[in-house]
């Protein structure tokens, strides 16, 4: 772009002068060309003047032009005339063009010289033609005057040619006086000239350089990014195309660095756009300057960069510049007076062995990404074919995730719990169920994590909800229902409504109703949680804490929030087989520090009945496990219930 600018600068200013030298020539050689005509004209009047004054001032002008020498009186004439005015010379000839006066040499006779008529044959014309003849000649001072004329007049007398004069005329003073004058008029005229084409198309020349300016800046746009001046997706695909092309021929083999700032997001929220901005900014310079020549940097997006570097002899050149992507990108930067360090994590992937095609390669890198990612980031991780089929199992678990979601496609199985004392069923743990399609189930802990990550998670809890409360209304008035809850229901939509209205739709007591939720709920924006949560204690439902002894902080939230129960994970069951001592002890320990804030304690994962019976002695409240009852579809537990109600032994019923 630079380039074609300086020559299209160039190639006009070329013009420019071009035009002005033709001007400034032109102007000076019609000046020049005016003001020897105007010496001309002016010697030939001031020659007539002349003429005509010798003629009628010389008595014997026709003796002398015929050779006879002059009277005394008109050698006083001569002599006084010799040098008047610019005429400081004069000759005379007789009518055949014999030289017979010169004015400054009058003692002299000339009848040997050779006749006008050879030596200057357009100065005898001049009695042929009656018309007078001039010649401008430069001399030399102080011989001559630098610039003077010659002209040749005929003389008539009674009708008859009689003599050629032939006058000097100092025409340097003129010559100076008319070139002054036409100088100034050439000068203006050119300078009128100039300016009536030079100002429009000086204007011209702006607007189409305005124009080109613009055009190469849309073309450079066309392939670039604007913030960063790296090369653009679309270009760079094509370019990775081309290279990957050739490299199947040459043997070449590039490797595809996919880059991405670590928790570039949340630094844009909590810091904002502007410094968003600048870190990208500053990472594409540093990118520009990690990578080598030759090999293409681009922005895909966001704070997503990529590298095609070439010319890879071995694995360790690749591993070498991903080890600087991550360094460089590692590094301190400075935004605005804040001190920043974003890190990043890079995926690789290798043309021609993980893609034939620059999507393809992206496509595998960008898994290698998450690789990276996974692996807890800044770092950086080469494709495996692995990865792929992980990839193809991700994406048939987010259809399947959607489908369910929008055709009604969940089940939900409930899980007894049991009071620990006589072993009666208190009620159920309502537990999401994904239909596999093959007559199995998807466990929640693989598919709600990703419905979370789909967005999806709030409306499939919403369904949970209200089904889980329309079923447990029809259960007996003693038989609660516990409903887990993600921590996205109450970031992602109004969890208090969305329970009130399931309340009021199902006709269940809000008492019968239990929430479970675990610490990861409180560690976010804990206030707006809190207040969420005791809305919903309002309405009468109680709220429990799952996983209870899993996290870092579950103790400071029990005393945060008056929670109505507490449930023990079941990774503090294991050890009670073994009749470890410490076990027990802490759960012992737990339960009472439930008991002491005033609230019930659920076991979780009770399998044995060693376990069953360590809880009952610990006064563990309430028991849920394999031991009594796995999750079953809500038909079992009718059946189940069922059983609990009829007269006879109480014992819950295995489901399968
Ligand atoms: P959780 O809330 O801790 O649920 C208890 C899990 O332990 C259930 O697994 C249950 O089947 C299992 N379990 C119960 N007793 C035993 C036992 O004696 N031994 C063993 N080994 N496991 C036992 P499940 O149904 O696979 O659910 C896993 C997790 O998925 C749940 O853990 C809960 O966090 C989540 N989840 C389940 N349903 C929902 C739901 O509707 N919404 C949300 N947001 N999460 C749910
Ligand atoms: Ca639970
Ligand atoms: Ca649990």
């Amino acid at each position: 772009m630079h380039r074609f600018r300086l020559n299209y600068d160039c190639s006009f200013a070329a013009a420019i002068l071009l035009v002005s030298a033709l001007l400034a020539g032109g102007a000076y050689w019609v000046v020049d060309a005016s003001v020897e005509r105007m010496v001309r004209k002016d010697a030939e009047a001031a020659a007539l003047g002349w003429g005509r004054y010798l003629a009628s001032n010389l008595a014997d002008l026709e003796q002398i032009a015929a050779g006879e020498a002059p009277s005394p009186q008109s050698l006083r004439f001569i002599e006084r005339a010799r040098v008047i005015g610019q005429i400081f010379r004069f000759k005379l000839f007789d009518a055949s063009g014999q030289l017979r006066l010169v004015s400054d040499d009058l003692g002299k006779r000339w009848d040997n010289e050779p006749k006008l008529a050879i030596h200057n044959p357009a100065a005898a014309a001049v009695m042929t033609t009656g018309q007078p003849y001039t010649e401008i000649k430069h001399g030399k001072p102080p011989l001559r005057p630098p610039l003077y004329a010659e002209t040749y007049l005929p003389v008539r007398m009674g009708g008859r040619p009689a003599a050629i004069v032939e006058v000097y005329l100092n025409q340097t003073d003129k010559q100076a006086l008319f070139h002054e004058h036409f100088a100034l008029a050439g000068i203006s005229l050119a300078i009128l000239t100039a300016l009536s084409f030079g100002v429009p198309g000086c204007a011209l020349y702006l607007r189409s350089r305005q124009k080109n300016r613009a055009d190469a800046r849309a073309r450079y746009l066309a392939h670039h990014d604007a913030m960063t001046d790296l090369l653009n997706r679309a270009t760079f695909v094509e370019r990775l195309d081309d290279l990957v092309a050739a490299a199947r021929s040459s043997g070449e083999r590039i490797a595809v660095h996919s880059i991405d700032l670590d928790n570039f997001k949340d630094l844009n929220d909590a810091l904002g756009h502007d410094v968003g901005d600048e870190v990208v900014a500053i990472a594409a310079q540093r990118l520009l300057a990690a990578a080598d020549e030759g090999d293409l940097v681009a922005r895909l997006g966001g704070d997503e960069f990529v590298i095609a570097q070439r010319r890879v002899a071995h694995f360790s050149d690749v591993e070498a510049l991903a080890r600087r992507v991550v360094a460089t990108l590692c590094g301190p930067m400075t935004v605005r007076g804040r001190d920043l360090a974003p890190g990043a994590s890079v995926g690789i992937a290798l043309a021609p062995d993980d893609g034939a095609t620059a999507l393809a390669l992206l496509r595998n890198a960008d898994l290698a990404l998450d690789a990276a990612k996974a692996a807890g980031r800044k770092t950086f991780r080469a494709f495996e074919p692995a990865m792929d089929e992980q990839l193809k199992a991700r994406l048939s678990l987010e259809t399947l995730i959607r489908e369910a979601t929008e055709c009604d496609g969940f089940d939900l199985f409930f899980q007894p719990i049991v009071s620990s004392g006589g072993g009666d069923i208190a009620g159920f743990e309502a537990l999401l169920r994904l239909p596999d399609g093959a007559g199995g189930f998807i466990s929640p802990t693989v598919f709600v994590p990703v419905a979370e990550e789909m967005g999806l998670i709030a409306r499939i809890g919403e369904w949970v909800l209200r089904h889980a409360c329309r079923v447990a209304a029809t259960w007996p008035e003693h038989l609660g229902v516990s409903v887990n809850l993600s921590p996205k229901q109450f970031s992602d939509g109004d969890i208090h409504q969305v329970v009130k209205s399931a309340l009021r739709e199902s006709g269940l007591n809000p008492r019968r109703l239990e929430l479970e939720i675990t610490e990861g709920l409180l560690l976010k924006n804990t206030e707006a949680v809190l207040e969420q949560l005791r809305a919903l204690k309002a309405e009468g439902v109680s709220i429990a804490m799952d996983d209870f002894g899993t996290g870092y902080s579950s103790l400071s939230y029990l005393m945060r929030f008056p929670f109505d129960k507490i449930k023990i994970d079941r990774s503090f069951m294991q050890d009670l087989d073994a009749g470890d001592g410490n076990a027990a002890g802490i759960l012992r320990t737990i339960i009472s520090l439930g008991h002491l804030l005033k609230m019930s304690v659920t076991a979780e994962g009770i399998e044995t009945a060693t376990q069953a019976e360590v809880l009952r002695e610990l006064a563990c409240d309430y028991i849920q496990g394999f031991h009594y009852g796995r999750a079953a579809p809500e038909l079992d537990v009718a059946t189940m219930v069922l059983k609990e109600i009829a007269p006879g032994p109480a014992a819950a019923g295995r489901a399968a």
